[in-house]
This record gives structure tokens, sequence and C-alpha cells, in this order.
């Protein structure tokens, strides 16, 4: 492949060999005629397949080194095609108790209803004491979501393989340009690409890349069993997105440096929790009883519950984001209620900085 900046911008192009279409054409059509008695053009019925999202579906393949690649409905749907598609009733996962908080109210839901079982880790060393051979899946997110810890996929994926176990990541803060799962190890990555993949907060997708022949083809089936594909003008739009996704990154990371600069001078502000890659930056409020006062101030950045589109958002995750999510076990990995995320976009990182100066004078 070419470098990732080159194959982003062409993504779709030249898909259209009768018109020459420079960019990839929408298929609404949902049927499509047979040549003959057992032919096929390739495409059928557009839940099996359709041409726009094939695009896209190669697309998160080849970004993410992987050999089949697959878009859904929400980021939640590539979550459970992946859960669903590869476990059997009464299966073993071995997750993190700092998850996307949908993603733990799924994990939940399916627990109660006694369909697979969950373990809970704090650390990677936890983890590691977790595997044995009854687990078939290891579930992770790195950096986590709000606390931006990060986990070594390769050491987790080589010790899952030992018992046994699939390695699933969700890429979705860190995106093929700065992450790619696959390459360390992990057997599948997840993305919720309503986030930075598709970048501007227009288009709820999710899509799914994986490793060799079984696990494709399980969650071929499963895909096209259920059926909660990506729909075609929401496939365009994401692969729209994907084609300036590199730009995006390199402002999103320039702009949360800038602004982790100027926090780490805060003294309104007791941490700042933030990796030094990718555009998502946590910080905890040293005095919480000020926070909607704080959130009423700024004025570029928005008060709202999403990530990694190309304005900024700022979330309150206690009350958003991770509200399913009980106190006592929130408090345990540090997600208190002091604590605030911040999506930096990719305006101007001055004003960003200059906007969160002036909220946080505003409280003083
Ligand atoms: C938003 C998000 C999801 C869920 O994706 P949707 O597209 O909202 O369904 C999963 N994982 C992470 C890390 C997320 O931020």
């Amino acid at each position: 492949m070419e470098h990732i900046e080159t194959y982003l911008a062409q993504l779709g192009n030249r898909s259209d060999q009768r018109t020459g279409a420079v960019n990839t054409p929408i298929y609404l059509s949902t049927a499509y005629a047979h040549p003959g008695l057992g032919e096929s053009t390739g495409f059928d019925y557009s839940r099996t397949a359709n041409p726009t999202r094939n695009i896209l579906q190669e697309g998160i393949k080849n970004l993410e080194a992987g050999d089949y690649g697959f878009a859904t409905s929400s980021g939640m749907a590539a979550i459970q095609l992946v859960i669903e598609g590869l476990l059997e009733a009464g299966d073993h996962v071995v997750t993190l108790q700092d998850l996307y908080g949908g993603t733990y109210r799924y994990f939940h839901a399916v627990e109660e209803r006694g369909q697979y079982r969950f373990t809970y880790c704090l650390s990677a060393e936890e983890i590691e004491q977790s595997l044995n051979d009854d687990v078939k899946l290891v579930f992770i997110e790195t950096p986590t979501n709000p606390m931006m810890t990060e986990f070594d996929i390769q050491a987790i994926a080589d010790k899952a393989h030992a018992v046994g176990a699939l390695v699933v990541v969700d890429n979705t803060f860190y995106t093929p340009v700065l992450q790619q799962p696959l390459r360390q190890g992990a057997d599948v990555v997840v993305h919720s690409a309503t986030k930075y993949l598709a970048g501007h907060n227009d288009v709820l997708a999710g899509l799914v890349a994986c490793r060799g022949e079984a696990i494709g083809e399980a969650l071929a089936f499963q895909l096209n069993t259920t059926g909660a594909t990506l729909g075609p003008i929401d496939c365009w739009l994401t692969i729209r997105g994907l084609k300036t996704l590199a730009l995006r990154m390199n402002q999103h990371q320039s702009n949360a440096q800038a602004i982790v600069d100027y926090l780490k001078t805060e003294s309104l502000v007791s941490q700042v929790f933030y990796t030094g890659k990718g555009g998502m930056v946590t910080f905890e409020m040293a005095d919480q009883s000020k926070i909607n006062d704080w959130l009423h101030a700024v004025k570029i950045f928005t008060f709202a519950e999403s990530l990694g589109g190309v304005e900024s958002l700022v979330t309150y995750p206690k009350t958003q984001t991770h509200a399913d999510i009980p106190e006592e076990l929130r408090l345990k990995y540090g997600l208190n209620d002091g604590i605030v995320r911040l999506s930096v976009g990719i305006e101007n990182g001055q004003d960003l900085v200059k906007d969160l100066r002036n909220a946080f004078d505003h409280i003083r």
C-alpha cells in the first residue's frame, strides 16, 4: 500500500469504469438483476453486498492491514457483530473496567441475560491473571475512554493467544493513522466510525477489520444474517470523511498538545491525562462545584456527547457517556466527579486555548 495519506485521499476513486466518475457513486438499489440462472454480477441483494459499502469495507480492511472489512450501522453494532458473531452461549470474555460507557452497558446487558460471562480488569496485570483456557475473547480499548490509559496490544495478544483466546481492540480513539492493532497481534479491530473516521459529527457508523478466513467468514455470515449493515449514503459520507483523516489527525494532535501545555499551568486543574498522541484530552477540575459554570462559559467548545469531529466538544462523563457505570466502579479507576473530557477539534489551537482560559477566568 502507498502511504496512508495517499490511500485515504484516493479512497473509492476510479471505481466506476463506465462513466469514469472520480468520486464513488452511491448505489441505492437494494436488488440487482441476475444475468441468468445461477449467475450473478457479484451483487444480488444489498444486505449481502452493496457496491458503495464494498468500497468502504475494502478501505477499512486495507487501512487496518486486515483480510476482511465490514461496515455496520453504528459502533455499537460493530461491537455486537464481533461479540455475537464469534462467541457461543456461555463463553467467557476478559475486558477492561475503563471502557466506553455504551460498551459496558451492552456487556452488562448480555451478561444479565445469561448469554456470556465477563471479567472486568483494571490493569494489564489483571488481564494476565484472568487468562485461562476458559477465556474465549479479550476485548480492550487503548487508550481507554476517558482515562487515556494505554495498553500494550502485542503483549496482551501474546498472552491471550497462548490460552487460545482472540483479541479484539476498539481503535476509535487513535484510528489507523496512529495505531494498527492487527499489526500488533490483535485478531479484530472495531471502530465507532461516527467519531474520527467519518469526522464531521454527521453520520453514525461502525467499522470492523479482522485477520484470517475463519473470523472473516464468521463475521460475514453474522452481518448478512442479522443485517445491521451501514446504508449506502452513510457509507459514502464515511468514505468522504476518511479522505481527510490523516490531515485532521495532525491538526487534532497539535491542538491537543497546545491545550495540554496550557492546562498543566492552570491552577484550577488538578490533573491532566494525555498520551501525547491524538486529539482526546481528559482533565480533573480541582473544584467540582464549578463545573456547571465553567461549561456555560466555554464558547468555542460545545458541551455535547461525542468526539472525533472537526469541531471541539466537551463532555462530562459522569452524567453523559459514563452515566450507566456505577459510581463505586468509576471511582476505582479514577473517573471521579471532577473529570472533564475534551475532544479537541481542528480549529486554530490558540483560539481553543483562549476559550478554555476565558472559561477558567470566569470561575476564578
Ligand atoms: C462512541 C464509541 C463507541 C460506540 O459507537 P457508536 O457509533 O456511538 O455506536 C464505541 N467505542 C468507543 C470508544 C466510542 O467512543
